[in-house]
């Protein structure tokens, strides 16, 4: 269960967008530039999150997803993730922030691939193929994604490991913080709570992916979640 209650009162829901923040400024104030792995799904979701991280820390994608239907598919997403962050690092070079959020203390972001291994993600997902999108399926697979960022995270020493899918409203952003946090333990490295599409996050991306003409498919990315779009069309 996601939300806790005390007594007769709900419990008060974190505000993990505030906690990013504090984090980050925090370090900031020091002096000190944390270096993030930042698992992707996709360019449109990563724009916002990109703008908003690359003033604050030293961003490095890491694109990770055995969850999504086929080869082609995984071509095209990761083509689009890496033509946005050439447009990105070519606004930093060239200094020019026309049109973005963005100022001088925003840095070049850094891509680092991995493999595309659906059956790891059919495994972990096996007697949940049927369910909804956001539920125990959904859970499975973001933990998947959220271990293997913050085992490569450990493994280059990155100060924190993130994920850009709180920016999408159709997933629940207090179950992605709660499996970053239990991943942490189990990792030994810094999750960086977030709820990118707090503040206008999950419109910005939206504008961002109109600007850049980013690729916006219609469904998370599993062949589970393609056929429920697909009959939900059809219906
Ligand atoms: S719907 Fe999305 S989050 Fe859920 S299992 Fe499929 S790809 Fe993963």
């Amino acid at each position: 269960m996601d939300n806790v209650t005390s007594g007769n009162r709900p419990a008060q829901k974190p505000n993990y967008a505030k906690q990013t923040e504090e984090i980050l400024d925090d370090l900031l104030t020091k002096g000190q530039t944390p270096r993030i792995l930042l698992h992707s799904c996709c360019a449109p979701c990563s724009s916002h999150v990109l703008e908003y991280l690359r003033e604050k820390a030293d961003v490095t994608v890491f694109y990770y997803n055995p969850n999504i239907t086929d080869r082609e598919e995984y071509e095209e997403r990761k083509k689009e993730e890496l033509r946005l962050i050439e447009e990105y690092n070519k606004q930093v070079e060239e200094n020019d922030f026309s049109g973005m959020h963005s100022t001088s203390a925003a840095r070049k972001i850094k891509v680092l691939d991995a493999d595309y291994d659906p059956a790891v993600f059919l495994e972990a997902v096996k007697g949940l193929e049927e369910c909804r999108e956001g539920g125990p399926r959904c859970e499975k697979c973001f933990a998947l994604r959220l271990k293997e960022t913050a085992r490569k995270a450990r493994e280059e020493n990155f100060d924190f490991f993130t994920t850009t899918l709180t920016i999408s409203p159709l997933k629940n952003a207090e179950r992605i913080n709660r499996i970053g946090t239990e991943t942490e333990k189990e990792e030994g490295v810094r999750f960086l709570p977030s709820d990118f599409k707090k503040k206008d996050g999950y419109k910005r991306s939206l504008e961002l992916s109109e600007r850049f003409h980013l690729y916006r498919q219609d469904y998370c990315g599993c062949e589970f979640s393609k056929r429920e779009r697909t009959d939900g069309r059809e219906q």
